[in-house]
């Protein structure tokens, strides 16, 4: 069979394999700690699971419009623009089968062959996957490894070419947890503007974050007048403990808006209508209630606190990026390596074998000196895989 050039170079998601293989391990009846897929480990709070169960009940089981529900699109816009300079539009956003879907979008309907796309590195795995399912390029630019990797212009300008149109971040980051500081994004955002590349800004985790205040800096806290082509993602995959819901949302012009609704038109529709009705329920009372999202994030605070002390004490030659927000910790492996064991992937393998953790090789991310592991599992998993790996490496 001849398959498309679309698909020349695609690889299927490392986060989602190696996550796979260790289910598939655990079900064979091995003795597995699962640290691989980002994935909060609590239940969706009940009162959102609820209200699709009623929404359900209620009939409200058919197609929405392309881009969303109204009454989501709306709370999307006031969840994204809270406390920012933008009006909350609801024209601008489009409502999606999860962050993962907005961002396919953006990238497919923003670049195309001959196009450059910039991509902050270490990178979640998923955005050069996209770009160059655009049919554009893919650049990775890591900033300096003792700035968390966190991009200064001068990093872009160095790596960037005539051709680049984008510029992919996520912050807090995945792989690496670090944060762009308001002061850092509007630099990145300003060089933005004035290489006229549009920057898509991921901030699925912005929530779930260590610093003051309740959630991370992000591109529409920018004064708009000063950034260029901007494209915010976030949803509830992550903060609202909803990944099988698949529902993401994302914030732009009205003119990109209504290109992405099109483009979901023809491919999905839309997301899940039960899901929306969840979320429009999750939105509503996120304001008010923060119950639910306040004790996972503690948790994940926690555990990143219980993480940190277990590497300086247990692995002090395996230097980590201190994580400010989202839930892994990335750290460098390559202290380990010998003769048999070259990469990270060859490590993890060993990992998993030998002490029966599964953590993901930082190849998926850019950068195979590296692993990420996560720490949405249970404190005493949490523990246990590090005590565990450290037995491993220093054997
Ligand atoms: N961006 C980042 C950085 C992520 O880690 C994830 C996790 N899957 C996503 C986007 C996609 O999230 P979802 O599609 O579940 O909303
Ligand atoms: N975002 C999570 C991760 O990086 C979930 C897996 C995925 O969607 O790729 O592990």
């Amino acid at each position: 069979m001849n398959y498309s050039q679309n698909i020349a170079k695609l690889q299927p998601s490392a986060t989602i394999a190696v996550s796979t293989l260790a289910k598939k391990l655990a079900a064979e009846g091995r003795d597995i700690i699962n640290l691989s897929a980002g994935e909060p480990d609590f239940d969706t709070p009940a009162w959102i699971s609820e209200a699709a169960t009623e929404g359900i009940a209620k009939g409200r089981t058919r197609y929405t419009a392309s881009s969303g529900m109204p009454e989501l699109r709306r709370l999307a816009a006031e969840y994204m623009t809270e406390g920012t300079a933008h009006e909350a539009d609801p024209a601008r956003v489009v409502v999606s089968a999860g962050a993962k879907q907005s961002l396919f979008n953006a990238c497919f309907c923003l670049f195309g062959p001959g196009d450059e796309v910039l991509i902050g590195s270490p990178y979640w795995t998923s955005y050069p996957e996209m770009v160059t399912l655009a049919r554009a390029a893919p650049t990775p630019v890591a900033g300096n490894e003792s700035r968390q990797f966190l991009l200064t212009p001068a990093d872009l300008e160095r790596a960037a070419s005539p051709a680049a149109r984008g510029l992919v971040i996520s912050t807090p980051s995945n792989p690496t947890g670090a944060v762009y500081s308001t002061a850092q994004l509007a630099d990145l955002a300003a060089w933005a503007k004035e290489r006229g590349v549009t920057l898509i800004c991921d901030e699925i985790y912005r929530e779930i974050y260590f610093g003051p205040g309740a959630r991370a800096p992000g591109v529409l806290d920018l004064d708009p007048e000063a950034v260029g082509h901007v494209v915010a993602v976030n949803g509830m995959s992550k903060a609202f403990a909803m990944t099988g819901w698949r529902v993401g949302f994302s914030y732009t012009t009205i003119e990109l808006a209504m290109k992405m609704g099109a483009l979901q038109s023809h491919v999905s529709l839309n997301a899940a209508t039960p899901s929306q009705v969840a979320s429009v329920e999750g939105l509503r009372r996120a304001q008010p209630d923060g119950g639910d999202r306040k004790r996972m994030l503690e948790a994940f605070r926690r555990r990143r606190d219980l993480v940190s002390r277990l590497f300086d004490e247990l692995l002090p030659g395996f230097p980590y990026v201190k994580p400010d927000g989202a839930f892994y910790l990335y750290f460098r492996v390559d202290a380990a390596f010998d003769d048999e064991v070259k990469t990270a992937g060859a490590l993890c393998s060993r990992l998993l074998e030998e002490a029966g953790v599964a953590i993901v090789p930082g190849e998926a991310f850019g950068d195979a000196r590296y692993a990420r592991m996560s720490t949405a599992s249970s404190d005493e998993d949490v523990e246990a895989g590090v005590r565990r790996m450290a037995a491993t490496l220093a054997s």
